[in-house]
């Protein structure tokens, strides 16, 4: 689990204007998978790689039923428990998050660098942006701290427009 250490800087997904090129989103995150599987002694299974690809199809988070789908179309074994103990694989490796408010999966672009997983959903288009911010998650301990609180997961799902939807809208009424 690459989610459990603060991160150092802020970063943010400037790869997911309307405009870029999402083959290499999917290249340099099946490349960061090879990678951290290497490095973990973990092995990316067929199913495994199979079920990341489809996940990184596109910035909008996937269901476990949808993958299931996906699967069963492509002749894997699809059955639940398959589906679910690759999810929990990707997970676990830090290479998807889960978005709770979708129940849905999606494709982490930075599972090499630890990280907390706040999101921004687009109300439109349903793509997710992924977004980390040291000083929210330092607030955040403090705060829980002085209820003598200690904090163990942070949800942070921010709903809204995105960009290209905002520039979309504006462009209607104009
Ligand atoms: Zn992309
Ligand atoms: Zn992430
Ligand atoms: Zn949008």
């Amino acid at each position: 689990m690459k989610t459990t250490e603060p991160h150092q800087s802020e970063h943010e997904h400037e790869h997911q204007s309307s405009s870029h090129n999402h083959n290499d989103c999917i290249d340099s995150a099946l490349a960061t998978a090879e990678t951290l599987c290497v490095q973990q002694g973990q092995r990316l299974t067929k199913v495994r790689r199979r079920a990341l690809e489809l996940i990184w199809e596109s910035h909008r988070p996937l269901g476990a039923y949808q993958l299931l789908a996906k699967l069963a179309e492509e002749g894997f074994n699809s059955a639940p428990p398959t589906v679910y103990r690759a999810l929990d694989f990707l997970l676990a490796a830090g290479l998807i998050h889960k978005v709770e408010s979708m129940n849905a999966y999606l494709g982490c672009a930075h599972a090499d660098k630890a990280h907390k997983g706040y999101f921004l959903i687009c109300d439109d288009c349903h793509n997710v942006m992924e977004f980390d911010y040291q000083d929210i998650h330092t607030a955040l301990i403090a705060k829980a701290a002085q209820q003598g609180f200690e904090l163990r997961a942070e949800t942070i799902e921010l709903t809204g427009l995105c960009s290209k939807c905002k520039s979309k809208a504006a462009g209607a009424i104009a």
